[in-house]
């Protein structure tokens, strides 16, 4: 699955009116362009960042909204407002436009020329109000809207603009998204269930069921050539020290990994779950077999965890090119340190080698539940830094998007008797309110563990959705934590009919 950033469009819309002249609109357009084109070419943006149209008229902004909406490589449209551009113009436009909006309010001027100044230039160089008149037709419309200010030379603007067309194009995937629920879920568990039809009609991805023998057809049909060769694929990517990848085990984690795939891409699906209380006609858990199709952009939620499998699909999409990794995960253990309380996350097999801090080792060992084989696994650590935990839960009546702020810690101990791959952090802004804050959430015990984005990335993606977000952070306080669940409650109860 190659995943090419470039291949997505945001179109920038520039607004203004008849009433300076055709000279002035022709230098507006003129600004525009270059402006299209240095975002274009900035490192920070990673999509193909287009200078589309400058608009005088209610019905041009009408049309070429519509045809954002309708081209299927545009994922969002950025507005500037380069001149005054009146904004009942841009009711009927914005009211039916349904792709992601961003605001750039950006002047194409960078210092004022003291000594030069005068009205032509004043009306040349109107940003300043032209964006506040958009801004109040936005807000008085209820537009959901990614507002962007600064100078659009400057690194951090185009950081913040390039991130949001990351989330743009990890909302255009989420709309496409198939999710492949094999052996429905670990039976009794909370967390993993939800409403699959309102998480459709919010998000776009749809989930359905599929019988083990479903996968397990594909399973039969791998060849031993094929094996072969994925086995010598491992050999090059992992260390084999336990066992050899000659072991029956290896060759029968390679035969999962090959029907898994081809009954994904059969399918047309990008996000899978599985769960090891259900695994009929297969010999093992899928270990490595997940591991892999997860470093490929695979979606995962393990025992059925669909809500976790689209919105790991999502960040493969968003963090594609980024440093870092992500991963699902799973809060396993604490270590009451007296220095400083931390997580243990892992999971049973499934952690994604995109975090891992060196080769990983290729193992085998008995799984303590499930009666299968003992199946194959990548065993490694991951470095500290900077991560993200984020989890989307459904409160029954809106769903919430969770995020806690990490640090990872870099691997203290040899852990030689624990055969699955680990990472330790520490929780902002403490493990106490950063648990007590996550549990009132309702947060699951199943994340996305992201080495790459930051909150900022989940911010935009809920507001995108237009669904809950609550973060923790160094901010946090037990309190306000409190209160802000509260609010949203009421929040969500009077717009919850708001699609
Ligand atoms: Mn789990």
């Amino acid at each position: 699955m190659n995943i090419n950033l470039n291949q997505y469009q945001v179109w920038m819309i520039t607004g203004s009116q008849h009433l300076y002249g055709e000279e002035t609109l022709k230098s507006v357009a003129k600004h525009a362009k270059e402006i299209a084109s240095g975002l274009n070419s900035s490192p920070h943006i990673p999509v193909d960042f287009n200078y589309k149209a400058l608009v005088t008229t209610p019905g041009e902004i009408y049309q070429v909204l519509q045809q954002a909406n309708q081209d299927d490589r545009c994922v969002g449209v950025v507005v500037w407002m380069h001149t005054f551009s009146p904004a009942k113009m841009w009711i009927a436009g914005l009211k039916n436009f349904k792709k992601p909006l961003a605001h750039l309010h950006t002047q194409y001027n960078t210092e004022i020329p003291w000594s030069e100044i005068d009205m032509d230039f004043m009306n040349e160089n109107q940003s300043a109000h032209g964006g506040r008149e958009f801004g109040f037709m936005a807000s008085r419309l209820r537009k959901q809207r990614k507002v962007i200010v600064g100078h659009w030379q400057e690194k951090s603007l185009q950081e913040k603009l390039g991130k949001w067309t990351r989330v743009a194009v990890g909302w255009h995937e989420l709309q496409r998204t198939k999710v492949a629920r094999i052996g429905d879920n670990m039976r009794e568990v909370a967390v993993t269930e939800g409403d699959k039809v309102e998480a459709q009609m919010r998000f776009g991805f749809s989930v359905n069921g599929y019988g083990l023998g479903d996968v397990a057809k594909f399973v039969g049909a791998v060849t031993d050539a094929e094996i072969n060769q994925l086995i010598q694929v491992y050999e090059q990517e992992y260390t084999f020290e336990q066992v050899t990848p000659k072991d029956e085990s290896i060759k029968e984690a390679a035969r999962i990994e090959l029907g898994l795939r081809a009954f994904l891409q059969d399918g047309g699906f990008t996000a899978f779950t599985d769960t090891f209380e259900n695994l009929y006609g297969l010999r093992q858990l899928p270990g490595i077999a997940v591991q892999r199709l997860m470093a490929e952009g695979y979606g995962f939620g393990a025992e059925g965890d669909w809500k976790t499998a689209a919105l790991l699909r999502a960040v493969k999409v968003m963090d594609v090119g980024l440093e870092g990794g992500t991963s699902f995960m799973e809060d396993y253990t604490y270590d009451f340190n007296p220095n400083g309380a931390r997580v243990l996350g892992s999971h049973m097999l499934e952690i994604c080698p995109t975090i891992a801090n060196n080769k990983p080792r290729c193992e085998v060992h008995p799984l303590g539940i499930g009666g299968k084989e003992d199946p194959a696994r990548l065993v490694f650590d991951v470095d500290g830094g900077p991560a993200i935990n984020a989890s989307l839960i459904d409160m029954g009546n809106r769903f919430r998007l969770l995020v806690n702020e990490v640090e990872a810690v870099s691997p203290e101990n040899e852990l030689p008797k624990l055969p699955v791959a680990r990472v330790l952090w520490e929780a902002k802004p403490n493990l106490t309110i950063a648990a007590h804050t996550w549990i009132l959430a309702g947060g699951a015990h199943h994340t996305v563990f992201s080495k790459a984005l930051d909150t900022s990335f989940f911010e935009d993606l809920a507001e995108i959705a237009e669904i809950e977000l609550l973060v923790i952070d160094n901010e946090t306080k037990v309190r306000d934590f409190k209160q802000a669940i509260q609010w949203n409650e009421v929040y969500y109860h009077l717009f919850q009919n708001k699609m």
